[in-house]
């Protein structure tokens, strides 16, 4: 199996680039914020507690996140691999993860990380909020919380898979296109040694 995290702050291209790698390489996208942002949208319970977080810009609990995740996972069982988008994004996930996996055998192959500079990310987010709907991209202040929280919480998440060498930055402050081919770069190269 290939099982790839698609690493980096808010606004660094993650859900756009996950689209496209699902599409090339058959992987099964597996996105917390936007499963967080269903149950939301259908009012259930998990929902209704998540968005007390997401509206204020925090991470919601690992609890209720890793539970998520692995209702998943079973509903997933014979894939090609994953690629998951905005997770693991604290040290408890990520050790939930790891776990999860080696139950079913498998292993995270690498951790891409899309590098873009904070200002950067501040503009597409506010961008990006014109048209979303998004209450977390609705003002500046929110969006400065959420990359604090990176900062605070998911960048030692890079630190653990960069200890088993597991880890690797990939620009990402070019085109769409740009940044996709550098990632097929780095996929292509895994999935020749998986060969
Ligand atoms: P972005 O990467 O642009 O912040 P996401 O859709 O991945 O967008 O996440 C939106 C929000 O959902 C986060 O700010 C956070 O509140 C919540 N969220 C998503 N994934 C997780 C996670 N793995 N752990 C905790 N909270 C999460």
């Amino acid at each position: 199996m290939l099982n790839l995290i698609l690493f980096g702050p808010p606004g660094s291209g993650k859900g756009t680039q996950s689209q496209l790698v699902i599409e090339k390489y058959g992987l099964i996208h597996i996105s917390t914020g936007e499963l967080l942002r269903n149950e939301i949208s259908i009012g259930t319970p998990l929902g209704q507690e998540a968005e007390q977080f997401i509206q204020k810009g925090q991470l919601v609990p690992d609890e209720v996140v890793i539970g998520m995740l692995s209702t998943v996972l079973e509903k997933h069982p014979r894939s090609k691999g994953y690629i998951f988008d905005g997770f693991p994004r604290t040290a408890a996930q990520s050790e939930a993860l790891d776990k999860l996996l080696s139950l079913r055998k498998t292993a995270i192959t690498k951790v891409l990380s899309l590098e873009v500079p904070e200002d950067e990310l501040v503009r597409r987010l506010l961008e990006r909020g014109k048209t979303s709907g998004r209450v977390d991209d609705a003002n500046e202040e929110i969006i400065r919380a959420r990359i604090v929280e990176y900062h605070n919480k998911t960048v030692p998440v890079a630190d653990h898979y960069a200890r088993v060498g597991k880890f690797k930055k990939v620009k990402g402050d070019g085109t769409i296109e740009e940044t996709f081919e550098l990632l097929c770069n780095e996929i292509d190269s895994l999935v020749a040694v998986e060969a």
